[in-house]
């Protein structure tokens, strides 16, 4: 039995992901020395939209940066479609349709919005999920009245938009969600929850990085709760409202 076969057999007994879009098992990684994952599994079923919750410096971007190819697992494996893709590269794994949005969104100030846009099309996939930046932003209501305007003059909002829009247009059949919520206004948070249910009604499914629980519970089927490196919990939204200890332990949330 490889490493982290019997946490395998626990997720498939639980009824979830039996033909997952994305599976992680048992990776590690980190950054020289310092291991930051030790042993992560999750996965993520065709059409679910799933969070990885978990405190400041849980290892949740890590994670995210690990999936995409973007920190270099030491051990474990990442498979899309069932495809291996724990050592392809960022660019291949998104040719894949699997889409990034990291938190630091990285919208190209001088550019305008529809040249962000385009900047989508340049290493995405050529597959039926990649789409024209007009009809992607035919869909953004506060971005299609100004694609004259420049990057550095949008809000914190429409610049996660944005960065969103512009994962569409590279194609994507799953989106990594980096904090989407970070720094936004309440009214702008439910505009982003908003738009995450749209594009699940699409058919993408979504991995959501959250620090804010409530948006995870508001928007995901199924959580998993990163501790130190670690899934120390997963469960639906009803059981991890109900759960107070991992609320409180792992999560720092009184209820
Ligand atoms: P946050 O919500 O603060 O972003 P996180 O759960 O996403 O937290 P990570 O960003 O994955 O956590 O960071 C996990 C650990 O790895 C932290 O201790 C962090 O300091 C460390 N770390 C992150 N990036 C690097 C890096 N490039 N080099 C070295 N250490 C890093």
């Amino acid at each position: 039995m490889t490493p982290g076969e019997s946490d395998r057999s626990d997720r498939l007994d639980a009824g979830w992901c039996d033909d997952p879009l994305l599976d992680v098992a048992d990776l590690v990684a980190g950054y020289g020395a310092t291991e930051v994952l030790r042993g992560v599994s999750l996965c993520v079923g065709e059409g679910e939209v799933v969070s990885l919750v978990g405190r400041n410096g849980a290892g949740k971007t890590t994670t995210l940066r690990a999936i995409v190819g973007n920190v270099a697992p030491d051990a474990g494996r990442v498979a899309f479609r069932g495809e291996d893709v724990t050592r392809l590269s960022t660019e291949e794994t998104v040719r894949r349709n699997v889409a990034f949005v990291p938190e630091e969104r990285r919208i190209f100030p001088g550019l305008t919005v529809a040249e962000n846009l385009r900047i989508g099309r340049l290493g995405g996939s050529d597959t039926a999920r990649s789409r024209d930046p007009q009809d992607v932003l035919a869909e953004f209501e506060n971005l299609r009245e100004h694609p004259d305007r420049l990057g550095s003059a949008l809000s914190g909002g429409e610049q996660q938009m944005l960065a969103i829009a512009r994962a569409l247009v590279a194609g994507a059949d799953l989106l990594l969600l980096d904090e989407p919520t970070e720094g936004l206004a309440p009214f702008v948070v439910r505009r982003v929850e908003d738009l995450v249910r749209n594009l699940n009604d699409e058919g993408i499914s979504v991995l959501l990085v959250e620090q804010n629980v409530q948006v995870a519970l508001e928007l995901a089927d199924r959580h998993y709760v990163l501790d130190r490196g670690e899934i120390v919990y997963h469960g639906t939204s009803d059981e991890l409202r109900e759960n107070d200890e991992v609320m409180d332990r792992h999560l720092g949330v009184t209820t």
